[in-house]
């Protein structure tokens, strides 16, 4: 599935670990079945060699609220002394290291997943300071045919259907992705809507983030198979039990999909099993890059890898790197809502032309962010 090698050569050595938490109240947000997010925090990690060389990464940080500073804190006590002074070729070497040192501390204190969300962030920024380091974009590094990435737009509310729709249809996109799931209006109306307003040829996926039963998704998913959706993401709890999974394959046509809540590749395959078609690993919640590089070889050919994103540029460029290094058959979520920390905190890198992105052309995996727009979005919280 993947067409480049990995070859890390250069043995680097950690000398500095510094993270960012940032916030903004600009934009508007997504509403999800799970809830909205009134501000949008975020949280960045910068990583720096012994030859002032550095790499930037993103850790899931989108709720609750202090999400960013709470993470950031954990860094700080628990994380950073086991990464100073470690040497390593490969980003994996870290991943592993930190894990073999640090899954029982954090079983122990009952945040798992929050040590896999900082490993995912942590991973990502070490891809980007290797890379640096080495002088290679990441098109170059697993010689790409292609510097461009597949995106999709997602996150769309049934209030903005009529302006993000067509809006995005204009720049190429012909995947589009609805929050559905809320009590106040049917389900199939909203994707009946859409399928009115997306371009012949397009097609219309849908999220429910998780807030069915299994007999609440068999009779939603009945109502809206008429439109043909791409897929249906978490339209189950992640750790509902597989032969629910497994029934509500069998009861529709419509591919099911998930991957944000999923953690560590021997759960991608066990879902698989269990009917899943569609794979959305998260760069900053798992494994980071090459968590989702490694599920890509493993996978059948016929289970597709769709990157999950909500986040800042940072992390939005890692997902659609990996969309790019997938190949043909993945495209990136790219969130259609306002947000400046993924438009304005690295710059205007995250342009649409033609349903695709441009990943970086200058050595490392991410565009780092500015200064003044660190400064700006600083939390102050
Ligand atoms: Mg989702």
């Amino acid at each position: 599935m993947l067409s480049g090698e990995m070859n890390f050569q250069d043995t680097i050595r950690i000398a500095g670990v510094k993270t960012f938490p940032i916030r903004t109240s600009r934009g508007n947000s997504p509403k999800m079945a799970l809830g909205i997010m009134p501000t949008r925090p975020a949280l960045l990690i910068k990583i720096e060699d012994n030859s002032g060389c550095y790499g930037w990464g993103e850790i899931w940080a989108n709720f609750p609220t202090r999400a960013n500073t709470h993470k950031a804190n954990i860094v700080e006590d628990v994380i950073e002394t086991n990464l100073l002074g470690f040497s390593f070729s490969d980003p994996r070497e870290v991943q592993e290291a930190l894990r073999n040192s640090l899954a029982i501390f954090f079983l122990h204190i009952g945040q798992s997943q929050v040590f896999e969300h900082i490993l995912a962030g942590i991973d990502m920024a070490l891809w980007d300071l290797t890379l640096r380091h080495k002088g290679v974009s990441f098109t170059d590094f697993m010689g790409l045919p292609s510097s461009w990435a597949q995106s999709y737009a997602s996150s769309i509310n049934a209030e903005d259907l009529g302006r993000l729709i067509p809006l995005h249809a204009g720049m190429g996109h012909t995947y589009f992705k609805l929050k559905i799931g809320f009590v106040e209006h049917g389900n199939a109306h909203i994707v009946e809507n859409a399928s009115k307003l997306a371009p012949d040829g397009s097609s219309i996926m849908v999220d429910s983030n998780q807030s069915w039963t299994l007999e609440q998704a068999k009779v939603a998913l009945r109502d809206i198979e008429e439109y043909e959706p791409y897929f249906a993401e978490e339209a189950l709890r992640a750790d509902a039990p597989l032969s629910d999974w497994e029934e509500l394959a069998k009861a529709t046509i419509i591919p099911l999909a998930a991957g944000e809540n999923i953690y560590g590749i021997e759960d991608f395959l066990t879902m698989t099993q269990a009917g899943l078609k569609v794979l959305q690993p998260d760069v900053a919640k798992w494994g980071g890059v090459s968590g989702a590089l490694d599920l890509a070889q493993t996978v059948s050919e016929d289970v597709l890898i769709w990157p999950h994103f909500m986040g800042t540029a940072v992390g939005q460029v890692a997902a659609l790197s990996i969309s790019a290094a997938v190949g043909k058959s993945s495209t990136c979520e790219v969130d259609v809502n306002d947000n400046p920390l993924r438009t304005e905190l690295c710059g205007d890198v995250i342009a649409i032309e033609g349903g695709q992105v441009e990943l970086p052309s200058d050595p490392g995996l991410v565009h780092p962010p500015t200064i003044r727009m660190l400064t700006t979005f600083a939390d102050q919280i």
